[in-house]
């Protein structure tokens, strides 16, 4: 198979960040897919709806005008949100979904929930009205081991969630532990989980290869290999609640490369090429367009795309460009080191 047509993929997770870096990373996603959720993590972060649609309004000013592409926007819980102004909110359809941060999990993640039970009459209100409890999947107690956080995260709140509000619709984002995976597999009929290109292209080994490599830090830390194993059976298969969320995460070099790095992997340009590549090279190739363009519509209530994409296998690998210029700055772009010979044609 030299070329195949698949429906246009839709990109789950996404970060654009603001300002600058938001002009220089929309038109990588916008080129190659047709809607992708936007996370909310900016400082300050996008609390209600006022801000969401000036932010979805920066974000269409950055789309080229060739391309055709819908950012579903998102609302950053607090401890302090107010449900109603929530409800509202999603009513209007000025936002698709509300995500959920551990105080501490991530990048600009401190406004982030401590308390689980504090916020459970919001999530009453999400199952009520049908909205998507997006969550990053990690405990943040220091006393963890920082590789055992997202199993913690399952057994101690996930499975709170789940058991109290079954009907909720849950995303389990950058899935990346075959714990994970099992728990998803067996869990409630309204819960799924997202999984990136980075996830299922390397082990935890590529932190630390030959030197370390702060381009490959990202949370959730990159795992053991059987646990990338796990997921690439698992996103390969095509089973419907597995679907990508690229989590493209940009941040400048100069803050990766420091004493304190940045974590986040920004993998929009060259995302479609490598994951062709790794179903190819799982004899996979037509589970691709399930993975991609059609788990995540389905799990959203979603029409899938109209429009097609084609990809083309070229003879030798593809050269990647190794970054994206922002301001007399740059972003490192994300190339996991194998072979890659497919492209959006
Ligand atoms: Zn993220």
């Amino acid at each position: 198979m030299n070329e195949i047509e698949i429906i246009k993929p839709d990109d789950w997770h996404v970060h654009f960040r603001d300002g600058e870096i938001l002009k220089a990373v929309v038109p990588e996603t916008s080129r190659d897919f047709s809607r992708a959720i936007v996370m909310p993590n900016l400082i300050p972060p996008v609390l209600n709806e006022k801000d969401a649609i000036e932010y979805k309004k920066r974000i269409l000013k950055a789309v080229p005008y060739k391309d055709n592409f819908t950012p579903f926007m998102t609302l950053y819980l607090t401890e302090h949100t107010n449900k109603n102004d929530l409800k509202e909110a999603y009513l209007n359809q000025s936002v698709f979904a509300a995500k959920l941060y551990p105080a501490g999990a991530t990048t600009n993640s401190s406004s982030g929930v401590k308390d689980i039970k504090r916020i459970m009459p919001i999530l009453e209100t999400m199952t009520e009205i049908g909205m998507p409890l997006l969550i990053h999947g990690e405990v943040t107690n220091k006393s963890i081991d920082i590789f055992d956080r997202e199993k913690v995260f399952i057994d101690t709140v996930l499975d709170f969630i789940c058991r109290k509000l079954p009907n909720l619709k849950i995303t389990l984002e950058h899935i990346t532990t075959k714990e994970a995976v099992l728990y998803i597999k067996q869990g409630n009929k309204s819960l799924a989980a997202s999984i990136t290109p980075h996830h299922l292209a390397l082990n935890r080994n590529a932190l630390f290869d030959g030197g370390i490599r702060p381009h490959n830090y990202c949370l959730p830390i990159l795992k053991r290999e059987k646990h990338r194993e796990a997921l690439i059976k698992v996103a390969t298969s095509g089973n419907e609640k597995f679907f990508l969320g690229s989590d493209t995460a940009p941040h400048l070099i100069a803050d990766k490369e420091n004493s304190c790095g940045c974590a986040g992997v920004f993998n929009a340009t060259y995302c479609l090429s490598v994951l062709t590549q790794i179903f190819e090279n799982e004899k996979k190739l037509p589970y691709l367009e399930k993975f991609i363009s059609i788990n995540g519509s389905k799990h959203y209530n979603l029409k899938t795309n109209k429009l097609k994409i084609k990809l083309v296998k070229t003879s030798k690998p593809l050269t990647f460009q190794k970054k994206l210029n922002v301001n007399n700055q740059n972003i490192q772009i994300f190339n996991p080191d194998f072979p890659i010979f497919w492209k959006v044609s």
